[in-house]
């Protein structure tokens, strides 16, 4: 299976009808600036679809994709900005939690984003537990492994399975394409 056909729906914010009109939701969700829109593009081989941003925190909706003409990609705002100020970080904060955790909507997936080089941050591991605690579907993705020297590669990569615990990783990177068709098969099963 791949990826045949991506394209941008609507950014919507509050409750909108596209996320109860029955198609199947994947949710991405990530830190600012840890490659999610990279992500997006690689994954549709649409280099504009999903904006690289140079000034992350700049999402301020919920961009919402059809995949395959089934199955909505939800692309979340990033979290942990620092220099976002506190009411436009409380906003982002409202609105990811708004859509993840409200019994209205439901999410056949959640791809967690988190930079493999940097490792999961206290943040990353926050919002984890919260899906956990919700029994969300979720699959991590681990970014920008291309950065890893490779001397550290096995011991970064051990130290992110320790921390990420029982869920799955795939340890990719958007800039080389390593581990785009373990993600493509994740996400289209
Ligand atoms: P977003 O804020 O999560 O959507 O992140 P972007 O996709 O805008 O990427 C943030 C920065 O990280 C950009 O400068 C990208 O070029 C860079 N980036 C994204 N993925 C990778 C990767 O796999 N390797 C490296 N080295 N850089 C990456």
């Amino acid at each position: 299976m791949n990826i045949t056909s991506a394209k941008f729906i609507k950014t919507a914010v509050g409750d909108d009808p596209v996320f109860l009109d029955g198609t199947p939701q994947i949710a991405f969700i990530g830190r600012s600036n840890v490659g999610k829109s990279s992500t997006i593009n690689a994954l549709t081989k649409q280099k504009g679809l999903a904006i690289v941003s140079a000034s992350p925190g700049r999402t301020q909706g919920l961009n919402v994709f059809l995949i395959n003409e089934l199955f909505y990609l939800v692309d979340l705002p990033g979290y942990g900005f620092a220099k976002l100020s506190k009411q436009d970080r409380a906003w982002l904060h409202e609105l990811i939690n708004w859509y993840l955790f409200n019994k209205k909507f439901e999410q056949k997936k959640i791809v967690q984003i988190i930079d493999a080089n940097v490792g999961p941050t206290k943040d990353d591991l926050e919002l984890l537990q919260t899906l956990e605690q919700h029994n969300k579907n979720i699959l991590v993705i681990a970014n920008k492994i291309d950065k890893i020297k490779k001397s550290q590669y096995a011991v970064q990569c051990q130290k992110i399975k320790d921390l990420i615990g029982y869920h799955e990783i795939i340890f990719y990177s958007s800039k080389t394409g390593t581990g785009i068709p373990e993600i493509i098969n994740k996400i289209l099963c």
